[in-house]
């Protein structure tokens, strides 16, 4: 029998009120949720749902006004600064923007948060070259910012995040500002430090195709987790996803409405090879 990872991150009960001059937002409500060790976590939901909120949340950045966070079976909110501090340095944090020194080449960017920290030189240009290599960048060590584009930018943050050896990496849309390929290149890359390093991933995104290969998928809406699942079975769901004014993936979509017209297809189909082999069965029964 498969042996149950472990939560790195536990939120109980969590929520988050902000006092505004126009009276109280609530942006977080009674969420409960587990994050498992070396795995991949999409967050999905509209703008003001309160994904970013949640990942502050997770990392202190804002304290929550109810519930605790757990990390790593310790509970933030009994921790002293210095203490957060350190657990916050456990959980890289990429954001859409790339965050990167203009005036530093590839290989000083990825160094630089470990000069900062103190790691010895030596061994800070080893684990960036290797990180470099995993990204796909070791050819671009030597170019500056300016020289890469956005999809290779993200990866060399990435690469300094991970360089870091934190041990969660929180994605607040990583891909928002990047073209298709930049997106793709940015996923996958993604995909092989999960794969080759076991770093947990939290994944927020609005593009619903990214967390098609997720190993679990939390929907959010109004401050609430109001859908929680695999991928296939949350785009099994496409009414649902709809009435919270969310999209599915295409391919999802275009099976969806197929059958909507008719066709005895299966729910949640996520591939295109899925939709050709299902509409082959059908042919085959016919
Ligand atoms: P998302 O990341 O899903 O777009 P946010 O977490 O940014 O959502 O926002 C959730 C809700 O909380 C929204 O209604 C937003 O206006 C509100 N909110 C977020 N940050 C603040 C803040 N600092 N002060 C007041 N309201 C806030």
């Amino acid at each position: 029998m498969e042996q149950r990872k472990e939560a790195i991150i536990c939120l109980e009960g969590l929520g988050k009120q902000f006092q505004t001059t126009n009276g109280t937002v609530t942006a977080l409500d009674d969420i409960n949720l587990e994050i498992l060790q070396g795995e991949i976590f999409g967050i999905i939901g509209l703008s003001g749902a309160g994904k970013s909120t949640l990942v502050r949340c997770i990392n202190y950045l804002e304290t929550p006004t109810a519930g605790r966070v757990i990390f790593e079976g310790q509970n933030l909110s009994m921790m002293k600064e210095a203490e957060i501090r350190k657990a916050r340095q456990s959980m890289g944090m990429i954001f859409q923007q790339f965050n990167l020194l203009a005036q530093r080449n590839v290989l000083q960017n990825v160094c630089f948060p470990m000069e900062i920290a103190g790691v010895p030189k030596a061994e800070a240009k080893k684990r960036a070259a290797e990180l470099l290599k995993l990204v796909g960048l070791e050819e671009r060590m030597k170019a500056y910012p300016a020289q890469l584009s956005g999809g290779q930018k993200q990866r060399v943050a990435i690469a300094g995040v991970v360089a870091m050896e934190p041990k969660c990496i929180i994605m607040d849309e990583p891909t928002a500002m990047l073209d298709p390929n930049g997106r793709k290149e940015v996923l996958n890359t993604v995909h092989r430090l999960n794969r080759q390093k076991g770093v947990t991933v939290i994944l927020i995104t609005h593009y619903m195709e990214e967390v098609i290969d997720a190993d679990y998928v939390f929907v959010m809406d109004d401050g609430h987790v109001v859908m929680q699942g695999m991928p296939r079975d949350i785009f099994s769901q496409v009414d649902t996803l709809l009435e919270y004014g969310l999209d599915v993936p295409q391919i999802t979509r275009l099976a969806w409405e197929l059958k909507q017209e008719g066709l005895p297809l299966p729910d949640g189909i996520l591939s295109r090879q899925e939709l050709v082999e299902a509409i082959c069965q059908l042919k085959s029964k016919t």
